[in-house]
């Protein structure tokens, strides 16, 4: 094994090519190419076999990455895959979009050395998409029937890992969702330029073919309530994810040609999916030709602002309060938005959004510095008197972050409990909420989080439902 491993100190680092940002910017593919196999051989055989493997301790999922990418340098990619999809429903999915610099990557330990991490994601990645390629991706195969039904609502990462794993224990599942398409913020809110959506597609399809059953433009709390679902189904799982978008409080912040992120992303993806998208088509949605400023710091910005410049906007600022070191979003991302020209405003709050009601034309903003650190560590941004500035803006996006909605009223059912912060309470060990039989899993749980933790939840508890219909007694004792 020594051998054909710990290669770190004679092979640099290198990711799959990345395409040139003035050629990605006019489209919205993947920037990645694939690793071709010699390449993904090498790069697995940087790793260090190391015997406490903290990319494993710092991965949601905790996959089993030394052994899968032993396997690879050892070209054994089959089984390779096979380990890998043990313990990860998308793995493909989470090789493309977890930030692998905060999870795995960040812990690696040659990375500690200064050598430069392996490139995890990219390897995984690798590995299901030509699994995919090859055939090795099974069929779904439905456990011996249980005769019992479970209902999920919400098809994103969170429910169709439940939906997964349930229908495999032998359970009939019944996956709803108000769009009309599975995958959640997979197909809705993340960008095709980061996961293309053919790739959330044969997903949902094998789950489909697998007799999970998706009833879309299906919305409870509109078309059935809590109760109707709990008295069809022997158990419940809320994956419902959180919508209630953060608003901009400026003057100014009503004028048309401000738009919530989220409006403004599912409007792009949908065009992308060839949809007829009415709010596009009259450009309350689109960005073409537009000064476009994109207000907040995390992924949901990033997304955003490298949308805009895709479609082709005149210029595309990001504003945020903080300083570089302290924007909650990915650096990889930050990275590729400078490098497709978005100019990034650190340390800048908007003040006002300036213009008429009827069309915005820019936004002044209050420069701001970092203050000593509040109560949890974190410096807190205060203004600099008289350093007012004006950026021209006729699209206004604000992406300040999620909430959850008020879920008890959505749902008609006054006997949910939720946190202060409005998230569902469930038991950390059972998952289970304050109504029996019902469970809650994802985003709606911990607050906007990452697809990798909502797939780890998802799973969880998909076990602990099962553990529920088939052994009562013990999962009461738990
Ligand atoms: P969701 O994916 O939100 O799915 C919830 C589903 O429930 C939706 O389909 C919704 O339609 C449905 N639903 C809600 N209420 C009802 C109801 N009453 N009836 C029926 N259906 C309902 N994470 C990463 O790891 N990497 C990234 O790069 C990344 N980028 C992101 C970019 C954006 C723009 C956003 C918004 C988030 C991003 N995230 C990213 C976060 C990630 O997408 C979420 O953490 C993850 O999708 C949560 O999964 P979930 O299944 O809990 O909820
Ligand atoms: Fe890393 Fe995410 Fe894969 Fe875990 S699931 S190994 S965190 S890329
Ligand atoms: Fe290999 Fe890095 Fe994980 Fe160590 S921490 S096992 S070097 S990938």
């Amino acid at each position: 094994m020594a051998e054909r491993m710990l290669k770190f100190t004679t092979t640099p680092r290198a990711t799959p090519a990345k395409r040139a940002a003035e050629a990605r910017a006019r489209d919205f593919h993947e920037i990645y190419a694939d690793f071709i196999d010699a390449k993904a051989a090498e790069q697995a055989a940087r790793c260090s076999q190391c015997g406490i493997p903290f990319c494993q301790t710092h991965c949601p999922l905790h996959n089993n990455i030394p052994d899968w990418l032993r396997m690879t340098a050892e070209g054994r990619l089959q089984e390779a895959y096979e380990l890998s999809q043990a313990t990860n429903s998308m793995p493909e999915i989470c090789g493309r979009i977890c930030p692998q610099d905060r999870l795995c990557e960040g812990s690696c330990t040659i990375e500690q050395s200064g050598h430069g991490t392996v490139t995890i994601g990219a390897v995984e990645r690798y590995l299901t998409d030509r699994a995919w390629d090859m055939g090795w991706v099974a069929p779904l195969r439905p456990g011996p029937p249980q005769g019992k039904s479970v209902g999920v609502v919400g098809a994103g990462p969170a429910g169709l890992a439940a939906a997964e794993r349930l229908r495999e224990a032998g359970f009939d599942v019944v996956v709803y969702d108000r769009h009309d398409r599975p995958g959640g913020l997979l197909i809705y809110g993340i960008p095709s330029f980061k996961l293309e959506k053919d790739v959330v597609e044969r997903r949902t399809r094998r789950l489909a073919y697998g007799g999970v059953e998706f009833r879309l433009n299906f919305e409870v709390g509109r078309d059935a309530s809590l109760a109707d679902l709990r008295a069809r189904h022997d158990a419940v799982l809320l994956a419902t994810g959180v919508y209630a978008a953060r608003d901009l409080a400026a003057p100014g912040a009503g004028s048309a040609g401000v738009v919530a992120a989220l409006d403004y992303l599912i409007a792009s993806n949908r065009v992308g999916l060839g949809d007829r998208v009415p709010a596009f088509e009259a450009g309350t949605l689109n960005a073409a030709g537009r000064d476009v400023v994109v207000v907040g710091g995390g992924d949901t910005a990033m997304d955003c602002v490298r949308t805009a410049v895709r479609q082709g906007a005149r210029s595309v600022t990001c504003l945020y309060r903080r300083d570089r070191a302290n924007m909650p979003g990915s650096v990889r991302e930050v990275a590729h938005a400078e490098e497709e020209g978005v100019v990034f405003e650190w340390l800048a709050a908007p003040r006002a959004v300036t213009g008429q009601a009827d069309a915005a034309t820019g936004v002044r903003a209050a420069r701001m510095r970092l203050g000593p650190p509040d109560r949890s560590g974190r410096q807190s941004p205060e203004e600099v008197e008289g350093a007012d500035f004006d950026l021209p803006a006729d699209l206004v996006v604000k992406a300040l972050g999620f909430d959850p909605e008020d879920l008890p009223a959505a749902l008609s059912a006054p006997d949910l409990t939720v946190t202060r912060w409005g998230t569902v309470k469930a038991d950390f060990r059972t998952q289970m909420t304050s109504i029996p039989g019902v469970f809650a899993a994802g985003d709606i749980v911990r607050g906007a989080s990452l697809v990798v933790w909502a797939i780890r939840d998802g799973r969880d508890a998909a076990d602990a439902i099962g553990a529920y219909l088939t052994q009562p007694a013990l999962a009461a004792a738990e």
